[in-house]
């Protein structure tokens, strides 16, 4: 079951300048950064009551977030709901259609096992279903 939106991700050039930006808007700091080494990414989070931002700027030229800059230019890149079991609502999923872009789950930021779907499957979306690592 899909339960709510864990957060929004968002694509960055900088990731120092931005953390400065979203410091400003949102009146605090983020509580974490964590690189992801297999996405070839760094992260920033600011915690927003339930819902956190995820601020994501590429570490390589080859990183999904490099291309999605370059293409779209910066912006929102996914946003990601919580589920409870991912094995489960990827098989759901992938019933009723949807594209998964990775078949089996990964690992994501913040203690999250992680999975993709496909943006031409979710009216232009990409979406990560995120399960807290137990
Ligand atoms: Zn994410």
């Amino acid at each position: 079951m899909i339960k709510k939106i864990e957060h929004i991700g968002i694509a960055v050039k900088s990731l120092n300048s931005s953390n400065e930006l979203f410091k400003k808007l949102f009146g605090k700091e983020h509580y974490k950064v964590e690189a992801v080494v297999s996405e070839a990414v760094s992260t920033s989070f600011f915690m927003l009551g339930e819902t956190k931002i995820e601020l994501l700027e590429a570490t390589d030229p080859t990183s999904a977030i490099a291309k999605f800059i370059e293409k779209k230019g910066e912006g929102i890149h996914h946003i990601a709901y919580e589920v409870d079991n991912l094995e489960e609502e990827m098989l759901r999923l992938k019933n009723e259609g949807f594209e998964l872009i990775n078949s089996t789950p990964k690992d994501g930021a913040d203690n999250k096992r992680i999975c993709f779907l496909h943006p031409k499957t979710t009216n232009g979306i990409l979406v990560e279903l995120c399960e807290e690592k137990k």
